[in-house]
């Protein structure tokens, strides 16, 4: 039976006692398994961690663009990969890429980084979800002279345009939908011309103090409602894009399957 899975949250970041009803709440919208990013070497040992007590819970381990503090180095990646030794749940590299925005870390590090995490990812023979913001020309080229196809993935957060789209898909990777496709209507427009075939779900859910009303910070449970108005853009049923975006991202993660 399909499920709908929720390929990128960092629902680590909510207060640990909270983590339980962020999961029951998941469940009952069919969404059954998360998989949280590493954001740093420490939050990626911890995200590992905290496989180990919740069940829906796997993840991913990298250091993120907007957290490089100092340039990232050999020995920093080789412990970020040991992470994966002992825990058969840690299942992606992520969430590496590149953040041109501005006041961002220099990008020279960023570069290091992004090139030495790819690497690290073929080595270990895990798929990359990776980020891109106002870089998406420069971290598609630096994918694909690391031949990161060997991997694949997604491109996480995706809100680009069709011709982005056909680049992201061509080079191997999946297209992975966020909650700015309930609102935005030239997303929607480019998300009606791609096929399912290519599509994951995510929630990028993390906590949103500047939202007064708890009930509307994201969370994985909203990952139902992208795939409803997918089945809306698609004219298919919503079974058909829950059953699709499954078999997707078993065919990207089969440890998902158990
Ligand atoms: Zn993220």
């Amino acid at each position: 039976m399909s499920h709908l899975i929720d390929c990128h949250s960092h629902i680590n970041e909510f207060d640990i006692t909270e983590i339980q009803n962020i999961l029951n709440r998941s469940l009952q919208s069919e969404v059954s398994k998360i998989i949280i990013a590493g954001t740093t070497l420490e939050i990626s040992k911890q995200c590992a961690y905290m496989t180990k007590t919740f069940d829906q819970l796997f993840c991913g381990i990298g250091i993120h663009p907007m957290d490089i503090e100092s340039p990232v180095t050999e020995k920093t990646v080789s412990e970020l990969a040991e992470i994966t030794n002992s825990n058969k749940k840690v299942i992606v590299v992520s969430e590496i890429g590149l953040d041109f925005m501005d006041g961002m870390p220099d990008r020279e590090w960023q570069y290091n980084a992004f090139r030495l995490q790819i690497r690290m990812a073929k080595t270990l023979k895990l798929p990359i979800i990776f980020h891109s913001r106002e870089a998406d020309n420069e971290t598609l080229r630096i994918l694909r002279e690391e031949q990161a196809f060997e991997v694949g993935g997604a491109m996480h957060y995706f809100q680009g345009d069709e011709s982005l789209a056909k680049k992201v898909i061509d080079m191997g990777f999946f297209i992975s939908l966020a909650r700015p496709l309930t609102r935005l209507e030239k997303l929607q427009k480019v998300v009606s011309t791609i096929s399912l075939d290519h599509l994951l779900l995510e929630s990028d859910s993390a906590p949103q103090p500047f939202k007064s009303k708890r009930e509307n910070w994201t969370e994985p449970r909203h990952v139902k409602d992208i795939a409803i108005k997918i089945s809306e853009l698609h004219n298919v049923d919503y079974d058909e894009v829950k059953a699709t975006t499954y078999n997707n991202i078993l065919e990207l993660i089969p440890q998902l399957k158990t």
